[in-house]
């Protein structure tokens, strides 16, 4: 059985808790493992599952949008149940290996300190920006950088046997990257700027991607456009506030011609992207409210 670790759930909106989870290196085939999560709104549980099962290569990511920030979002408790090739299940939470084999104790994992509510209202506004306005809809593929070793990658010398692999594209892990999320992203236009190197002059197209929280990137990301032009995240910056996560400001290069990464498959969805509007909570009785515009229309 593999072994979950590093799980986390970060506040994003005042509506959503983003969760995501790591497992142990192995050399165990991952897609014969399923993830579900699960959630308490007590510590001692019970647990209830609140995803379907999420099967590699899926990223090992979760919105939870099922939330409430404004009563009990620090009473939310997770743990991800793993279902084996014979059905068998262990569930993770915030425990190690070793703790639980000390102890018994699964543990669960909350959010580590109230967030700022007014940056999660700022995020869910950003959000909706991207969305209905500024962002336009990019296929973001996460990096492994965990996982299944490739079975080019020899793990004793800690070296990688091949060059060009294509069955990691050169991140020693299986598969090399998660299955395309769509994300809404505003990309900067390109700065222009020529290097010289031996070859001649090249323009490497630089620019700077700017999105919510959700999906987390990291260096060594791609991000794929419509029109199946291929970015390469570089440095990503994130503010954070008291655990409240907020925007991500990443720096992405454009892959070059001949890259092997330009090969990986990845389907864009057709025609319209479907816009999910985030459900909207009425703050107020919008009948109460004609009635009482009524009354003041009528000089009552
Ligand atoms: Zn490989």
């Amino acid at each position: 059985m593999i072994e979950v670790t590093r799980i986390q759930a970060i506040p994003s909106t005042p509506y959503a808790i983003d969760l995501s989870w790591e497992v142990r290196p192995t050399f165990d085939p991952l897609e014969d493992y399923s993830f579900t999560v699960l959630r308490s709104e007590s510590v001692g549980g019970p647990f209830t599952r609140i995803s379907g099962p999420i099967v590699f290569p899926a990223a090992f990511l979760f919105r939870d949008n099922q939330v409430n920030a404004f009563s009990k979002i620090r009473a939310y408790r997770y743990r991800i149940r793993v279902t084996g090739p014979t059905g068998d299940t262990l569930e993770f939470g915030s425990r190690t290996r070793e703790e639980r084999a000390r102890t018994g104790e699964i543990g669960s994992v909350g959010i580590e300190a109230e967030p700022d509510r007014i940056v999660l209202a700022m995020n869910r506004r950003f959000e909706l920006l991207l969305r209905a306005k500024v962002g336009r809809p990019v296929m973001v593929l996460s990096r492994m950088t965990f996982g299944q070793y490739c079975e080019n990658y020899d793990a004793e010398l800690q070296k990688h046997l091949r060059a060009d692999c294509r069955q990691c594209w050169g991140t020693n892990f299986a598969g090399g990257y998660y299955s395309p999320v769509l994300a809404w992203l505003r990309v900067n236009p390109k700065p222009k700027g020529i290097r010289r190197t031996e070859i001649g002059e090249v323009h490497p197209a630089v620019s700077v991607a700017e999105l919510g929280r959700f999906p987390p990137l990291k260096p060594g990301d791609l991000l794929v456009e419509r029109e199946n032009v291929r970015w390469h995240v570089g440095t990503v910056q994130t503010t954070e506030k008291r655990r409240a996560a907020s925007r991500q400001i990443a720096q992405i290069s454009q892959l070059e011609a001949g890259r092997v990464e330009l090969q990986i498959p990845v389907a864009f969805p057709q025609g319209h992207i479907f816009v999910p509007e985030p459900a909207l909570r009425p703050r107020m009785d919008l009948t109460s409210l004609t009635g009482a515009r009524r009354i003041i229309e009528s000089g009552g």
